[in-house]
């Protein structure tokens, strides 16, 4: 068996991670197992600057190869540098990715390109702990302080920021621009891949804001985060529908989504969005705010339903200059749909697999829980987090306002299970 540590302390650490496995799955391991993330301290020489001390995100993958190891080291330093990583760097200074052969059955090699076991794996008290988890007997104790915080790879994670005083799930927590600057990077922090931020509730009986009232209550929040998104350490999705927000923010921002819950873009907005190179959310939905008897027909199935409006979609975003990586499908969980279509949906959602599309679910606290749950809106973070587990493998992403209790409970559950 073959163990390779990955480790990224620069730019969007996680998207690295996630772009690297999904590489190395490809061209370089077969049977790929994959440990859970964790954070660590940066080791550093002395008299490093201070700039290079940022901590890093470390992990292990393992699995066989017909490659050679110097092959395999080939492979690993191709990769580095199609993420990003220059051909000559400091030795020591922050890295968007660094793979590092760690064992290789037991082989011992002393080459001056390649040592195996790698050099540094005893003076990195967090490798022995991810070999000891995968099943490699090392250590027979937990090293102190070995990490700083824990992740996981997938599911990935949208986490959401309502700048609004009365949305349903969190009821105006976030509604200063200070407050949801503070969340959006505390979302970020817990492990949310795609942070969205939006001005505009949606929740049955809202008024809606006007693309002036919108883009006041967007633009702090953007500024405070317009730092963030230029060095990529954030991705960052703006829920909005009109087009004169969309120009506004594309054209001062490096806002990478847009995620449009109505559905009544022209051509040419989508056309600009499609050059800006931003990835784009279309959310089915029957209006916005939804009413309570606009719903979807029972008969064809409310997933026939989906698919036939998610195809001409999808149709007329690859017309208007998408590349099909970019486009995302939401069926729109709540909208339009009745508690038992939501609940029917969610449960034969994987049909929607078959279009080969990116899929985003947003179920987050949403009205269908009431159907077998008696809590608040706020506090039904347990209910979503099962609904999560079972969507996992069905979906690309999923939306939800409790990243951290997320991360909790994958964690918990990837450092058990130990499989890809
Ligand atoms: P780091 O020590 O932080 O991984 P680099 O990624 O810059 O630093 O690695 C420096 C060199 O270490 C590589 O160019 C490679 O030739 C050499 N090396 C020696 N043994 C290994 C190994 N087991 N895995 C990866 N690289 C290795
Ligand atoms: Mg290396």
């Amino acid at each position: 068996m073959i163990y390779l540590s990955l480790g990224s302390n620069r730019g969007n650490r996680l998207s690295f991670l996630q772009q690297a496995v999904d590489l190395l799955k490809k061209r370089c391991l077969k049977n790929m197992t994959w440990s859970i993330i964790l954070e660590t301290e940066c080791i550093l020489p002395d008299g490093a600057p201070s700039e290079w001390n940022k901590p890093f995100l470390n992990m292990v993958v393992a699995g066989v190869s017909d490659l050679s190891p110097f092959f395999l080291l080939r492979e690993l330093k191709q990769i580095e540098q199609e993420l990003g990583r220059p051909e000559h760097y400091e030795r020591w200074s922050p890295r968007v990715i660094d793979l590092d052969i760690l064992l290789w059955d037991d082989l011992v090699l002393n080459n001056p390109s390649l040592t195996i076991p790698h050099p540094e794996l005893d003076r990195r008290p967090f490798l022995g702990h991810l070999l000891t988890m995968m099943g490699v007997e090392r250590k027979s104790h937990i090293p102190a302080n070995c990490f700083l915080r824990s992740f996981t790879l997938f599911p990935r994670f949208v986490g959401i920021v309502n700048i609004t005083p009365d949305s349903f799930s969190d009821g105006g927590l976030y509604n200063t621009a200070d407050k949801a600057i503070k969340q959006a990077l505390n979302l970020a922090a817990n492990g949310a891949s795609i942070i969205e931020i939006g001005a505009q509730s949606t929740r049955p009986g809202s008024v809606l804001q006007t693309p002036d009232e919108e883009y006041g209550k967007l633009e702090p929040v953007l500024d405070g985060l317009k730092n963030f998104m230029e060095k990529e350490e954030i991705t960052v999705s703006v829920d909005t529908f009109w087009p004169e927000v969309i120009q506004k923010i594309l054209s001062r921002y490096s806002v990478k989504w847009i995620n449009d819950v109505r559905g009544s873009l022209d051509d040419r907005t989508l056309q600009y969005i499609a050059r800006k190179n931003c990835h784009f959310v279309a959310m089915h939905s029957l209006g916005i705010p939804p009413q309570k008897d606009r719903l979807l027909p029972n008969d064809p199935s409310p997933v026939s339903s989906l698919i036939e409006w998610a195809q001409k979609m999808i149709g007329r975003l690859l017309s208007c200059g998408f590349e099909k990586s970019s486009i995302i499908i939401d069926p729109g969980i709540g909208f339009g749909k009745s508690a038992y279509q939501n609940i029917h949906i969610l449960r034969t959602l994987i049909r929607l697999k078959s279009m080969d599309i990116k899929i985003l679910i947003g179920h987050s606290r949403k009205s269908f829980i009431e159907a077998f749950s008696l809590e608040e809106a706020k506090m039904r973070d347990i209910e979503t987090i099962a609904i999560s587990d079972f969507l996992k493998n069905k979906v690309d992403f999923l939306r939800v306002h409790n990243v951290a209790d997320h991360r909790r409970f994958f964690v918990a559950q990837q450092a058990i299970v130990n499989i890809g």
